[in-house]
């Protein structure tokens, strides 16, 4: 019998189990602030329970574990990366950043993924699979461990589309802001789409505290289609009513993220367009300058960027430009698994 993933198991789920094991209730909530509090990664460690009962833990359950296949860090800033090679030998990325106000921890949701962005990494191979929560859960308690102190807000902009692995997200949060676990508040955490609407909305309707930030990438529905194909699925106008909505339910302001790409998005109407678009809205720009991706010809200079902001300036938006950390270890997200997946392939050969 195939071991069940104790890490993904909510509290009351927990609870269950252990009332099935003929242990009386309070016991899940004993096992779970091991997992979550003390982050346990061994039946062994939990001194709190009888050895049998650890035993029979240990014959139904299972602590996955992820392991740092490599890990850069920046000379010139405090960022690390990790490629994490998960349970079943595939990979994803993980980023720690350290900010003014603290350490900032972005993590995949997915192995690969399917929204096909031209300008990302992530996605030049296709979608594998979905992440457990537990998968998510680990990326924050190995990074921790491995540096050896607490992380203060995570942000869901590693590899994948958090909002097409729905439920295993969602569990994810439930997880992460349990009192009883890891009690991390949902203030502290952004997740970031490319635009799947319905999820979007489903998302509001839950006031669930998170910050949303969207990857609009251009204010052009013919342009941002050619760039993203989730557009022709979900044009700007919905995309950006759906902002609307998530702002009225939950009264946080939604970041609307620019790659600013140079011949793509960031010409003199460009800027007019976006403003025209966003006017009124309850949102916040970000502009970042587009990462070279090997397999692709994308480019934006800071310069660009900063001629950009002052465009948009002067229609009356406001913008930000997104800090670039850690550019020696860096190349944008996905390519480090990309590296390891062609490496892979040229030992295969
Ligand atoms: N799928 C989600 C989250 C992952 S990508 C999303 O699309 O939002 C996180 C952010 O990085 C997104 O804004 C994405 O558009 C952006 N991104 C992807 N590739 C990039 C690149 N080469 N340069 C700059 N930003 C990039």
């Amino acid at each position: 019998m195939e071991k069940k993933d104790i890490l993904s198991m909510s509290l009351l789920a927990l609870e269950k189990e252990m009332m099935a094991l003929g242990e009386p209730k309070f016991r899940g909530k004993q096992v779970f602030s091991w997992l979550h509090q003390k982050q346990a990664t061994e039946f062994a460690e939990m001194s709190s329970l009888s050895l049998q009962l650890r035993e029979r833990l240990e014959e139904n359950f299972c602590i996955n574990r992820l392991n740092i296949a490599r890990r850069l860090a920046s000379t010139i800033d405090d960022t690390v990366k990790y490629l994490y090679r998960l349970p079943d030998g595939n990979f994803v990325e993980t980023v720690l950043m350290q900010y003014h106000h603290g350490k900032s921890l972005c993590i995949s949701t997915q192995v690969g993924c399917r929204m096909g962005c031209q300008f990302c990494a992530s996605t030049i191979a296709g979608y594998v699979r979905n992440l457990t929560p537990a998968e998510m859960l680990l990326q924050i308690y190995e990074t921790e461990r491995d540096v050896g102190c607490q992380i203060d807000s995570i942000v869901l902009m590693g590899i994948g589309e958090p909002l097409d692995n729905f439920e295993n997200v969602i569990a994810f949060f439930r997880l992460l802001s349990d009192p009883d676990g890891f009690g991390m508040s949902l203030r502290h955490v952004t997740v970031s789409t490319c635009g799947l609407v319905p999820q979007m909305r489903m998302l509001a309707d839950l006031r669930l505290g998170v910050t949303l930030s969207v990857s609009l990438h251009s204010a052009d529905n013919r342009r941002r289609s050619e760039i993203m194909p989730v557009n022709r699925r979900y044009p700007i106008e919905e995309l950006l009513d759906a902002c609307r909505y998530y702002f009225e339910k939950t009264g946080r302001r939604v970041t609307m993220e620019y790659a600013v790409m140079d011949g793509v998005n960031s010409a003199m109407g460009d800027a007019k367009k976006l403003a025209k678009r966003i006017a009124g809205m309850q949102c916040h720009v970000n502009l970042i300058p587009v990462n070279p991706v090997a397999e692709r010809s994308f480019h934006g200079l800071r310069r660009t960027a900063l001629q950009f902001q002052k465009e948009l300036r002067a229609y009356g938006i406001n913008a930000t430009i997104r800090r670039t950390l850690g550019s020696d270890i860096d190349a944008a997200c996905g390519q480090l698994r990309r590296d390891a997946q062609q490496r892979a392939k040229e030992v295969q050969t």
